[in-house]
């Protein structure tokens, strides 16, 4: 039984990190194509127990599902307007930290959900 679940952990590991910040319902699909056994409530529990052990990023976006991300190094996200593509950005001068730091005392903030806009780069006609 346990030998199963690490198994399945890593069939979600792998699909989450083949996907473009996807979400669970996303990352199930694909699991779903080579494993068909591993049922849908076990892609959510896994997948929020990668955010909860730092594995994974959740990414929360106001009526939006919630999106998973294998990079948890600190970055940004700017979605595409164009075909809605969601990609890693760096924004230079841009600190998270400071966001936070200079939060007021009537809320606790746990972390911020920032999302850019604009055209990415293959809309754009670039390959680089
Ligand atoms: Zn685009
Ligand atoms: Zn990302």
């Amino acid at each position: 039984m346990k030998e199963r679940q690490t198994m399945q952990k890593q069939v979600i590991y792998d699909a989450l990190c083949s996907l473009n910040h996807p979400t669970a319902t996303e990352v199930y699909a694909a699991v779903h194509d080579s494993y068909p056994t591993v049922s849908r409530a076990t892609v959510f529990r896994v997948l929020s127990g990668f955010a909860a052990n730092g594995k994974a990023l959740e990414l929360r976006s106001s009526g939006q599902e919630m999106r998973y991300d294998y990079n948890t190094y600190a970055h940004y996200h700017a979605r595409c307007t164009e075909c809605g593509r969601l990609s890693d950005v760096t924004v230079n001068g841009f600190k998270e930290k400071n966001l936070l730091a200079n939060a007021c005392d009537e809320f606790t903030l746990q972390g911020v959900t920032l999302e850019f806009f604009g055209v990415c780069k293959f809309c754009q006609g670039k390959t680089c």
